[in-house]
C-alpha cells in the first residue's frame, strides 16, 4: 500500500504542527515536505484542514480479560483503542484471576495476538492474587516481557512488601506502577471527601489518603533505587509532591488521567454515576493545578484509566456502583475539544504527553512523523465532530460521561505499518 497524505498540518512534540505532505510507501514513512509527487499506483488523501498527528499510545486500560469479559475483553477494548486514534496500550493486571505470573501473562499475549490489531502489553502484579502479600511471579513474567508491575485498583499496603518487591524486581530493569491509597483512610472509595460529599450524605475519600500513600512510594523507591510511575494523579498537593521529589532526583514519573483534568466533584450532581471513580473526582481549583502541572512537566504522560463496567453495575446506588469509566474512545477527542480547540494546550503538549512518552515509559521507540519511520499515524479533523453514541463505541461497555454528547474533534483515519486500521468519511 503507497499514500500520500497531502496538505496537513503535521503534529510533533517539538512545537506547533506545520504543514506538509506525508508519503507512506509499504508501510514506511518515504517523504516528508511540502508538494511532494505521488509515485504511479499511489493513493492520495486530502489532509487540508486536518492535523495529521502521531497515533497516541495508553499506558493504564483495564480489559477486564481474563474473567470479566461481560465487561470488555481484548477484542473489543482494542478496537475501542483503534477508533479513538490509539495504537498501543498497557493492560492492567487486575482480571481474574490475576495476571500475577508467566502463564496468566502468557495466555493473555497469546489471546492479544490473535484478537488484537494493535500491539497490546500488559502490567504484571506485585503481589500474588494482589493480596499484598507475596511476590508473584516476577521472574518469569520478566522473561515474557514484562517490565511494569502494579497492584492496580489497590496499593500494597504494607511498606515493607514492597520495599522488598522493589530491592527484587529493580536489577531486572522493571518499574513499578502505583496505584496510591490508604484503604484505612479511604473509606467507602465513593467520592471526594468535600463539599459534595457532605451534601449528597457519603462519606468521601480525602484527597490525604492518595498523598500520603504517593510519598511514601516514591520515597521506598528513593531509598532502593526503584523506578515508580504513580498512577492517577488527581489533587493539586499530590501533583506538587511529584514536583518535590523530582526536583530531588527521584526516578519517579506521574500520569494524568483526562477525567481529572477536565471533570470535578460538582459534576456529580445527582448521584450520577458516571463520574464515579477511583481516586476520585476532586474541586475545580485540583482541574487547573493539574492542567498547569502537565502544561510544566510534573506530568509525563496522560493516560486513561479506561475501566469498563456494564449499565447493570453502573446503574446501582452510587455507593455500591463501581469506580471507573471508559476513556479510550473518548479521551482524545475530549482533549481537543476541552484544552487544543479553546487554546489551552497545543497538539505538541498532548502529541508528547500522549504519545511519545508513554511510549519511551515502556521502552518503545515513539512514532514521529518523519523520514524512515514506519507509518503510525492518525489524520484527525478539528472542524469534524464527534457524537459517542452506543454505535459509535467499539467498548463492550458505555460508562462514560460523554455518553450521547457531541464534542469538537473527530479521529478519520487511524493508520499502522501497512494497514488503515480506521477510515471514516471525512466530515
Ligand atoms: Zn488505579
Amino acid at each position: 500500500m503507497s499514500m500520500l497524505i497531502k496538505g496537513g498540518e503535521i503534529a510533533s512534540e517539538q512545537g506547533a504542527p506545520v504543514r506538509g505532505d506525508v508519503l507512506i510507501e509499504k508501510g514506511v514513512i518515504t517523504a516528508v515536505g511540502e508538494n511532494l509527487e505521488a509515485p504511479e499506483g499511489t493513493e492520495e488523501v486530502d489532509a487540508n484542514g486536518k492535523v495529521v498527528a502521531p497515533a497516541m499510545f495508553d499506558a493504564h486500560v483495564h480489559f477486564r480479560e481474563p474473567g470479566q469479559e461481560y465487561k470488555e475483553d481484548i477484542a473489543h477494548g482494542t478496537e475501542a483503542a483503534i477508533n479513538g486514534g490509539v495504537t498501543g496500550v498497557v493492560m492492567m493486571p487486575n482480571t481474574s484471576p490475576a495476571i500475577d505470573s508467566a502463564s496468566v501473562v502468557r495466555t493473555v499475549l497469546e489471546k492479544a495476538r490473535e484478537v488484537s490489531r494493535i500491539p497490546v502489553y500488559t502490567s504484571g502484579c506485585i503481589t500474588k492474587g494482589r493480596a499484598g502479600e507475596e511476590l508473584a511471579g516476577i521472574d518469569g513474567m520478566r522473561n515474557l516481557g514484562v517490565v511494569m508491575l502494579t497492584d492496580d485498583g489497590d496499593p500494597v499496603a504494607n511498606p515493607a512488601v514492597l520495599r522488598n518487591a522493589m530491592e527484587y524486581a529493580t536489577p531486572f530493569g522493571m518499574f513499578f506502577a502505583s496505584h496510591c491509597e490508604i484503604a484505612e483512610l479511604s473509606g467507602p472509595r465513593a467520592l471526594n471527601e468535600g463539599k459534595v460529599s457532605y451534601q449528597l450524605g457519603i462519606k468521601g475519600t480525602p484527597a490525604c489518603s492518595e498523598e500520603i500513600c504517593m510519598d511514601r512510594d516514591i520515597r521506598l523507591a528513593h531509598a532502593t533505587g526503584a523506578r515508580v510511575h504513580i498512577q492517577h494523579v488527581s489533587s493539586a498537593i499530590g501533583m506538587e509532591t511529584i514536583r518535590w521529589w523530582k526536583e530531588r532526583g527521584a526516578r519517579v514519573t506521574a500520569e494524568v488521567s483526562p477525567h481529572h483534568l477536565i471533570f470535578n466533584e460538582e459534576d456529580i450532581g445527582e448521584y450520577d454515576t458516571h463520574y464515579k471513580m477511583n481516586p476520585p473526582l476532586r474541586t475545580s481549583e485540583d482541574n487547573a493545578a493539574l492542567l498547569e502541572g502537565l502544561k510544566e512537566g510534573v506530568f509525563d504522560l496522560i493516560a486513561t484509566d479506561h475501566a469498563p463496567h456494564s449499565e447493570f453495575e453502573k446503574g446501582q446506588d452510587f455507593v455500591s456502583a463501581p469506580n471507573g469509566i471508559t476513556g479510550l474512545e473518548s479521551a482524545l477527542v475530549s482533549l481537543h475539544d476541552r484544552f487544543i480547540a479553546t487554546g489551552l494546550v497545543g497538539w505538541d503538549l498532548i502529541v508528547k504527553r500522549y504519545s511519545a512518552e508513554p511510549r519511551r515509559m515502556m521502552g518503545l521507540e515513539p512514532v514521529p512523523i518523519e523520514e524512515g519511520k514506519t507509518a503510525d499515524l492518525i489524520i484527525f479533523d478539528p472542524s469534524g465532530e464527534t457524537t459517542f453514541s452506543r454505535d459509535f463505541m467499539k467498548s463492550r461497555s458505555v460508562n462514560t460521561p460523554f455518553l450521547d454528547q457531541t464534542l469538537r474533534g473527530r479521529v478519520e483515519m487511524v493508520l499502522r505499518g501497512d494497514e488503515v486500521l480506521l477510515q471514516r468519511e471525512a466530515s
